[in-house]
């Protein structure tokens, strides 16, 4: 299992100028929760402990005695700057990188996909580490945070336990997801923009609707629905920026109804542990939905591609022709078939051991995929026989093709499994037609492609032979 230095390979920055970044970047996110604190009190949202965790997770090296001085520091210099006492930062901040540390120390383990967001058990995994971080952080900021705002001992720690874990669920999925922005892209399904954008426009109307309701008791779960609607349909960072961008601001308003002070100890909590448990639900169900897609796409590939070679298997071969035969003769356009076989292949078997042939079989099918266009679809259809479809072709261009190919495998430079130079040929049938009709089948011109195969062995093989083009009107 990978653990985190493995996990996001970024470049890393050298090591000054990670210092510097990471310094400011919590430096920024402390000043960001002490703007959002009341008078004299803890801070309505702290980002900053999640910010630290992921640094911790991304680059492993602040982990070292200077780097945890430089965040201990940039905590410290906020306070100070906005006015805290120093023994109170210094017991505060101390409290924050525990917690920050208690939770690196049990995601580092976890693999990659899962500090992606995109396990079926990720938003799980948050939630448990960021619940003992919480706790960890709360055994020591609660009874601070007890003596310096004169609460009671639970009521602090209350207080801390109940922040840091809604703070970690509400920003840490986001920050995680981040690196994943650039990977999971390409696997989305295509949709007009309007379709995609209703389950965000879903969760825009809901909380509007529960903001004129007047932010009653169940407005904290009417956008739920919409909220679970966008986890099936985007991305795990999108699906954690809205949710975060949801919660942030239920946060902030209800802090200014309910008051996140002394008094409402208990609300604020409830609060609190309310918003924890609710985000587990999108976030899961995200985390679940991508691994399926996930597995699916897996399937599919599996399901289409040769495992020996990676170019079609037979079966994605025939759907993928099938498919582009239909499109040329819809709009009348020209195709050729190729039918490949390499020549006394039986023979590299014989003399050089199997794991030659596979080798063989491996290397002559990366060839051929560098030397045909991307529009080109090739498929491994048999043993050591291969298939070719040109669309968009002239007979000119087709049969110089075929040539080509056998010109590329005949010069190949190929080894054995033993490193051994190794010789090989190929031996190309062509079936062309200038212009594909209803009625013309894939099957069809498979068929005539392996006669002319045959004659190409017939006549001493490494050649090609193709019938003349037919249905040239
Ligand atoms: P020709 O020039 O007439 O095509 O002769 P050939 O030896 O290439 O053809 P033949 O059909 O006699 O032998 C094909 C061999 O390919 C037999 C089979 O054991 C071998 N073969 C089929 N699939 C694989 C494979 O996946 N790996 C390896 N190493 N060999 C395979
Ligand atoms: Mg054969
Ligand atoms: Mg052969």
């Amino acid at each position: 299992m990978p653990t985190a230095s493995s996990v996001h390979p970024l470049e890393q920055p050298h090591s000054g100028r990670l210092l510097l970044c990471a310094s400011l970047a919590v430096f920024a996110a402390a000043m960001v929760g002490i703007l959002l604190r009341p008078l004299g009190y803890l801070s309505v949202f702290w980002p900053a402990n999640q910010i630290v965790l992921v640094l911790l997770l991304r680059y492993p090296r602040l982990m070292r005695p200077v780097g945890l001085a430089a965040l201990f520091a940039s905590f410290v210099l906020a306070d100070l700057i906005t006015g805290t006492s120093l023994w109170l930062s210094l017991g505060f901040t101390t409290a924050n990188l525990c917690g920050a540390a208690c939770g690196w120390l049990f995601l580092r383990r976890q693999s990659q996909r899962d500090l992606q967001m995109e396990g079926q058990y990720s938003a799980l995994l948050v939630f448990f580490a960021s619940g003992m971080a919480s706790l960890v952080s709360a055994a020591i900021g609660g009874p601070i945070s007890a003596w310096a705002f004169d609460l009671s001992m639970r009521q602090g720690l209350l207080m801390w336990w109940t922040g840091e874990w809604m703070n970690a669920m509400v920003l840490l999925p986001f920050l995680l997801a981040l690196p994943s922005a650039r990977s999971s892209g390409a696997k989305q399904e295509r949709q007009s923009w309007a379709l995609k954008l209703l389950p965000a426009l879903a969760v825009v109307g809901l909380e509007m609707t529960s903001y004129m309701v007047g932010n009653k008791v169940g407005s904290l779960v009417f956008s739920l629905p919409a909220l679970l609607w966008c986890a099936l349909s985007y991305r795990i960072l999108t699906t954690a920026i809205i949710t975060m961008v949801v919660f942030v601001t239920k946060v902030i308003v209800i802090s200014n109804i309910v008051g996140f002070i002394p008094a409402n100890v208990l609300d604020v909590a409830s609060l609190r542990l309310g918003i924890t448990m609710l985000i587990l639900g999108p976030l899961s169900v995200a985390g679940s939905h991508a691994a399926r897609a996930e597995l699916l796409h897996r399937m599919r590939y599996q399901a289409h591609h040769d495992s020996l070679t990676d170019v079609l298997s037979r079966n994605g071969f025939v759907q993928a022709s099938h498919a582009l035969l239909k499109r040329l003769t819809h709009e009348g356009s020209s195709a050729a078939v190729l039918m490949l076989d390499l020549d006394h292949f039986k023979r590299v078997n014989d003399n050089h051991g199997h794991a030659s042939g596979d080798r063989l079989l491996r290397d002559v099918s990366q060839v051929l995929t560098e030397s045909l266009r991307p529009q080109d679809v090739l498929g491994r259809i048999g043993g050591e026989e291969f298939a070719v479809v040109l669309p968009h072709i002239s007979f000119e261009d087709a049969t110089a093709i075929a040539e080509r190919l056998c010109h590329t495998v005949r010069s190949g430079r190929f080894l054995t499994a033993h490193h051994e130079p190794l010789q090989a040929t190929l031996s190309i049938g062509l079936a062309y037609k200038q212009t594909l009709q209803h009625g013309d089948s894939l099957e069809d011109l498979l068929r005539e492609a392996d006669l002319a195969l045959y004659q190409a062995k017939a006549q001493g093989r490494d050649c090609a032979v193709w019938t003349a083009p037919l249905s040239a009107a």
